[in-house]
């Protein structure tokens, strides 16, 4: 067969991503672990939806998974968490792909970790790499892409304007959706309310990549406040509420915003006639302009992106890569 993958984490990405492995030619799926009881000792292709497999979910890192050549990891959103994983899968001789959105860029937060990954890496002969639709593609890995046709660039402003209607509370709550904009402002305050995850990681990327050297990275976080009713199995918004998240982060030198990402988030976005779509403005020479509408979905794409690094990943050096260090991003058959 091909290569042989582990999952780790079967949720929402993982799982999707399991079940593209298994459909892909050069991939075999020899793994699954999560911490969910539920799904301990359980067959992995049953837990997929799907016919048996004749694998075990493991609840943690079993010996047994030393002859798989990569695991993807697909648990939490920062560094600091997926670090344990990290370090098993790599001291076991794995190539590891995590959609963990600080891992896109880990240098941008999380320097010190970031080097120690390099470093294990390295030493086990390995090669890691965080990757997803955002941060990891479109407001990153395609911006820096459409530069390469750019004579001059004074400005890059890109913009992904998404509806959250299918997904579930976690994201309502690290979204502020259905709070009142007093509960917002207070969410943001105290932390709670995140909006996106990955900006410092996509702008340092860009800017990183295309020899920038920024003063300073601002983020902002604003309610989107609906004028109608919008509801979704799990929330309701009435007008006056919060249906979504605008957060805006800038790249500056110079006090100027040299690079501008957007990301407003929000329910039914049909229901004020917002169309949901990814957007890249390059100011210079020439001036370019990218659309995509609707949006690239963001499950789909995660795990497609995923999935389709996992030849680049194996066959590239040893030690901790973003995308900007792998060859072209391509579908894989
Ligand atoms: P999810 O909550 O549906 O699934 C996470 C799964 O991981 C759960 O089954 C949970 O039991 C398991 N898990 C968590 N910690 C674990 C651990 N230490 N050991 C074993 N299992 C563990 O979430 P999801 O929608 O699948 O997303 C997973 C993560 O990926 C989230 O943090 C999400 O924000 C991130 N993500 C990133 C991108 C991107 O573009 N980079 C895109 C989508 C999701």
């Amino acid at each position: 067969m091909g290569f042989k993958i582990v999952v780790w984490g079967l949720g929402a990405m993982g799982s999707g991503m399991a079940r593209l492995i298994t459909e892909k030619r050069g991939l075999e799926l020899v793994g699954g672990i999560d911490r969910d009881q539920n799904k301990k000792g359980k067959d992995l292709g049953k837990i997929l939806g799907g016919e048996s497999l004749g694998i075990k979910v493991e609840n943690d890192f079993n010996y047994t998974f030393k002859d798989a050549d990569l695991v993807i990891i697909a648990t939490t959103s920062f560094t600091r968490e997926v670090f344990p994983q990290i370090e098993r899968a790599v001291n076991n001789g794995l190539n590891v792909i995590t959609i963990a959105e600080e891992m896109a860029y880990p240098e941008a937060q999380e320097a010190e970790l970031a080097d120690k990954i390099d470093k294990l890496a390295r030493e086990n002969g390995v090669t890691v790499l965080g990757t997803g639709v955002n941060p990891g593609f479109v407001l990153d890995t395609l911006v820096v892409t459409l530069s390469a046709v750019s004579c001059k660039i004074n400005k890059i402003k890109a913009t992904r304007v998404n509806d959250l209607s299918p997904f579930g509370p976690t994201v309502m709550k690290t979204q502020g959706v259905g709070t009142t904009p007093e509960e917002f402002k207070e969410g943001v305050e105290k932390g709670e309310i995140t909006g996106h995850i990955g900006f410092p990681e996509s702008i340092r990327m860009i800017a990183d990549t295309i020899g920038w050297d920024l003063d300073e990275i601002k983020e902002k976080r604003e309610p989107i406040i609906s004028n109608t009713h919008r509801e979704t199995p799990y929330i309701k918004v009435e007008p006056g509420m919060v249906a979504g998240c605008n957060h805006i982060a800038w790249g500056l030198k110079d006090g100027k915003k040299i690079i501008e990402l957007e990301h407003p988030q929000q329910i039914c976005p049909e229901k004020e006639g917002v169309e949901t779509g990814d957007y890249i403005e390059i100011s210079g020479d020439p001036d370019l302009k990218l659309r995509i509408k609707p949006e690239i979905p963001g499950g789909k794409g995660t795990q497609a992106v995923a999935v389709n690094m996992i030849p680049a990943v194996i066959e590239a050096r040893p030690g901790l890569v973003s995308m900007m260090d792998l060859p072209v991003p391509r579908y894989i058959k």
